[in-house]
C-alpha cells in the first residue's frame, strides 16, 4: 500500500468558550488521508466543522489535538518558520473570490505574489504568470486589470490561478463553486478536474451539498458536528449511503433521469443541527434521527468499516447498506 499524500490523525478543534466553562468542539477527532492526485470531497451542513478542517489542513488553523502528517511529516506542530517551505505545497481556494483578492493589486500582483514569496526571478515569474492565466482560461490582457473589473467566475479563475502558482501538491478548495451562478459552478468544476488531470495536484473539496462534489470527487466524506459519519468511494456512497444523515443528504439531490425523479423521496430531518457548544449524547444525530434506538442515545457509534465491494466506513450502531 502506498503511503498518504496526508493523513490526518485524530485531528480536533475546540474553540474557548466566551464565559467560562467548557470550550466548544468544533472538530472533534477525524480520521482520514488524502491521497495523491484524488479528490475527497467533504460534504455537511453549515457549522459542521468542515472549513474549519480545511483550514486545519493547510496550517491556517492551528488545531488544538490530533495530527496531520503531509508526506510523512506531522505538519500540526512546526513553527510558522518550520511551515515556510511547506507553503508552496499546501493551498487553498475560498468561496468568495473577491474577499479573497486584494482590490489594489492587479491580476499579475496577485498570481506572482507567492513565486515571489518563493525567491523566483523575474524572467521566470513573467513566464510562470503567463502559463498560469492560461491555464486557467484567462488571457494575458487580462493580467493589468484589477478583481473588480471581473465577474464572480472569473475572479475564481484567478483565486485558482494564485493557489495552484506554486504547484502545490494539495490544494483545499473550500466552497469555491458556491458563491457563484448555476451555470459558472460546472465551468469552474471542470477547470478544477482538467488542472488535476495535466498537474496532478490533490484536493480536499468541500461544499454543503452532495450534488456538488458528486462529479469531482474520488472518494467522499460527511461530517455532522465536527465528526465523519461515512466516508468511501464515491461510488459506493452514492449508490448505498449506509447512515441515516447520507440517506437525508442524498435524498435532496435532483436525479438526471425523469422516471427516478418523479419517484425520488425525499427524507426531511427534523429540526436543526445542535449547537457544537451542547452536543446530544451518545450519536450525535439521534435526537434528528428517523432510525434512532436506545442505544443510541448512550453510546457513540464508531467509524467502522463495512462489508461489500467497495471502501467505505460509517459511524452509526444500524447501518443501513
Ligand atoms: Fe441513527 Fe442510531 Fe445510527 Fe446514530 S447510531 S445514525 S441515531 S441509527
Amino acid at each position: 500500500m502506498t503511503t498518504p499524500l496526508m493523513q490526518v490523525t485524530d485531528l480536533g478543534m475546540t474553540f474557548a468558550a466566551r464565559r467560562r466553562g467548557p470550550g466548544i468542539k468544533a472538530v472533534d477527532g477525524l480520521d482520514f488521508e488524502v491521497r495523491a492526485g484524488e479528490t475527497l470531497g467533504l460534504v455537511g451542513e453549515s457549522g459542521c466543522g468542515k472549513s474549519t478542517t480545511g483550514r486545519m489542513l493547510v496550517r491556517l488553523l492551528d488545531p488544538t489535538a490530533g495530527q496531520v502528517h503531509f508526506r510523512g511529516q506531522d505538519i500540526s506542530t512546526l513553527s510558522q518558520r518550520q511551515l515556510r517551505p511547506l507553503r508552496s505545497k499546501l493551498q487553498i481556494i475560498f468561496q468568495d473570490p473577491f474577499a479573497s483578492l486584494n482590490p489594489r493589486q492587479t491580476v499579475r500582483q496577485i498570481i506572482s505574489a507567492p513565486l515571489r514569496a518563493q525567491g523566483a526571478g523575474k524572467a521566470e515569474i513573467q513566464r510562470e504568470v503567463r502559463e498560469l492565466v492560461g491555464l486557467v482560461g484567462l488571457t494575458a490582457e487580462h493580467l493589468d486589470r484589477y478583481p473588480h473589473q471581473f465577474s464572480g467566475g472569473q475572479a475564481q479563475r484567478i483565486g485558482i490561478a494564485r493557489a495552484l502558482a506554486t504547484r502545490p501538491e494539495l490544494v483545499v478548495a473550500d466552497e469555491p463553486v458556491s458563491a457563484l451562478d448555476v451555470s459558472i459552478q460546472a465551468q469552474i468544476v471542470g477547470l478544477l478536474e482538467r488542472l488535476q488531470r495535466e498537474l496532478g495536484v490533490a484536493y480536499v473539496f468541500i461544499a454543503h451539498d452532495l450534488a456538488v462534489v458528486k462529479h469531482i470527487s474520488h472518494r467522499v466524506a460527511v461530517m455532522y458536528l465536527g465528526r465523519i459519519v461515512e466516508i468511501g468511494a464515491k461510488e459506493r456512497v452514492y449508490a448505498e449511503p449506509a447512515h441515516p444523515y447520507t440517506k437525508a443528504l442524498l435524498s435532496a439531490v435532483p436525479l438526471p433521469d425523469p422516471a427516478a425523479e418523479r419517484a425520488r423521496e425525499r427524507i426531511v430531518l427534523l429540526g436543526d443541527p445542535p449547537s457544537p457548544a451542547n452536543p446530544p449524547s451518545g450519536c450525535t444525530f439521534h435526537p434528528r434521527c428517523p432510525k434512532a434506538q436506545e442505544i443510541c442515545r448512550s453510546e457513540p457509534p464508531l467509524l467502522q468499516l463495512t462489508t461489500g465491494p467497495g471502501e467505505r466506513q460509517v459511524a452509526c450502531h444500524f447501518p443501513q447498506a
